[in-house]
């Protein structure tokens, strides 16, 4: 009887320590879009934008149905992907100028404040950052010298190269930093950037107030907050002088982020790698190649649109001419979408009568579904059944301890608190995702999702049932009192808790 109990303790001993994949892949991959909503693709709906490749990957792999991102907003949303905690965790975590400061633990911090990329490195994956940032860098205790060495910056976070823009494309600095240094710089024509709210910052800056001339059709803004310096023709958050040859041309953004890309796997052949990639499309301003206006249906949005698919066509290309077909893919967005969102470019014109959140409501800064349920797809072969849907409720939070387990990296403890360990699900072998999820907000009040309910939980609040109502448009609240309160209280001990 002794005997018998002792197999079974080795074998339960045995059955822990064993990965929990026969192997682990090659490379795994993270295409993040920006603002790209749930219905904004043929993929999931909308014909009259061809995303051929993204169309691939589908039939080669699995669409989510339910997937979110952890806020409508950017920063946010990067942070708990890369962290597996929920951003309100962290105060101050929301869209950040240019030029703040790192809000990632930076490597060789606490156990418990482990990232994502350094679990990765720990799998024994070579990592990379490729495109846009927006996390921050320095660490706050000076101006950042753009002249200089950046530190810290995505290396200090994890990641072993990293090519990046510091913000978004409508906010200053308008350069690459490439490992901590700002690429193609010129050191007799130092960069200066300030986000004063002056309206010109020096005499000679040319802005949208003082020399509308000199911006493009589709670069002049639309509010107060996009009209300072001209860059390339369009008009940036903040202000910026010098840097001449370090200035990115819009045009050329997709292709130099994805030639970046193709590069780090061309020089990582052979070795495992976790690639982050952080595509600027479809975020403003947008001012697509010459080769794909006019490629959608739908306009500069819908044109741009193409062009992230075209970059999504280029990497998968790379892996595969690599000897990366071993690979996990996930695609997906870090928040809804936003039609016109500070440039008169035409977006909203092109979009009239279309939702690019179909079928859902709202999209980016709002907490009704079209804020956070994004599009998702991921791809595994011969781990990941080609063709398949799944509905389960997945948050981008839970990403860090399942691509750990599914790397068989131990997550330490108490990091990535918030995250679940999902990989069946996020491998659709499992429909058994999430009961609940937060749906932090932009300002406001904030979603909560279990199961098919959805609160909104403001002073009056909101409750559907999406099942029979996806479009979030039949308040159920008076009639649902309880329900509400159930909710309510659910949402406040999550938020509330450590
Ligand atoms: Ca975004």
């Amino acid at each position: 009887m002794r005997h018998r109990w002792r197999i079974i303790a080795v074998l339960a001993l045995l059955w822990a320590a064993t990965p929990a994949f026969a192997h682990k892949p090659k490379a795994i991959v993270l295409f993040y879009a920006d603002d790209l909503g749930y219905g904004d693709t043929a993929v999931y709906g909308q014909a009259k934008v061809p995303t051929p490749h993204l169309a691939q990957l589908a039939k080669e792999g699995c669409i989510f149905r339910d997937a979110h991102s952890a806020t409508p907003i950017c920063t946010p949303s990067r942070y708990s992907l890369l962290t597996g905690r929920f951003a309100f965790r962290r105060p101050g975590t929301r869209i950040l100028d240019g030029d703040a400061k790192l809000i990632l633990p930076v490597e060789g911090s606490e156990e418990s404040e482990v990232t994502l990329p350094v679990l990765m490195k720990r799998a024994g994956y070579r990592t990379a950052a490729i495109g846009k940032w927006h996390l921050g860098l320095g660490a706050g205790d000076a101006a950042i010298d753009w002249n200089g060495e950046i530190k810290p910056s995505p290396r200090e976070a994890g990641f072993d190269r990293s090519f990046v823009m510091a913000a978004t494309a409508d906010r200053v600095p308008c350069v690459f930093i490439s490992d901590g240094r700002v690429a193609n710089l010129d050191p007799a024509d130092p960069i200066e950037i300030s986000y004063d709210r002056a309206e010109r910052k020096w005499p000679d800056e040319l802005t949208a107030r003082t020399n509308p001339e000199c911006l493009k059709a589709w670069g002049r803004p639309s509010d107060r907050q996009h009209d300072k310096t001209i860059i390339d023709g369009i008009s940036r958050i903040g202000h910026m002088r010098g840097g001449q040859s370090a200035r990115w041309k819009d045009q050329e953004l997709a292709d130099r982020i994805t030639t970046e890309a193709e590069n780090f796997i061309r020089q990582s052949a052979g070795t495992p790698i976790f690639l982050y990639f952080a595509t600027n499309d479809i975020h403003v301003p947008r001012d697509p190649a010459p080769d794909f206006r006019g490629a959608s249906g739908l306009g500069i949005r819908g044109d741009a649109t193409v062009q992230m698919d075209a970059s999504l066509g280029r990497i998968r290309q790379a892996l595969a001419e690599n000897g990366y077909d071993d690979t996990l893919f996930v695609f997906t967005s870090d928040n809804g979408p936003k039609v016109a969102d500070g440039y008169e470019d035409g977006a909203r014109e092109a979009w009239e009568g279309e939702n690019p959140s179909a079928p859902y409501r709202g999209g980016k800064y709002t907490v009704f579904e079209g804020g956070t349920r994004v599009p998702m797809i991921v791809a595994w072969p011969g781990e990941v059944k080609p063709g398949t849907e799944s509905a389960a409720l997945v948050s981008q939070t839970d990403l860090a301890r399942s691509l750990a387990r599914i790397a068989g990296v131990e997550v330490p403890e108490g990091a990535c608190g918030d995250s679940r360990e999902l990989a069946y699900v996020i491998l659709g072998r499992s429909a058994e995702g999430r009961e609940s999820l937060v749906e932090q907000p932009a300002w406001g009040p904030w979603g909560y999702r279990k199961g098919a309910w959805k609160l909104i939980d403001s002073p009056d609040p909101q409750l559907y049932f999406l099942d029979d109502d996806p479009g979030e448009r039949d308040n159920l609240a008076s009639a649902c009192p309880e329900k509400v309160r159930e909710l309510q209280a659910e949402l406040k001990s999550i938020i509330s808790s450590p």
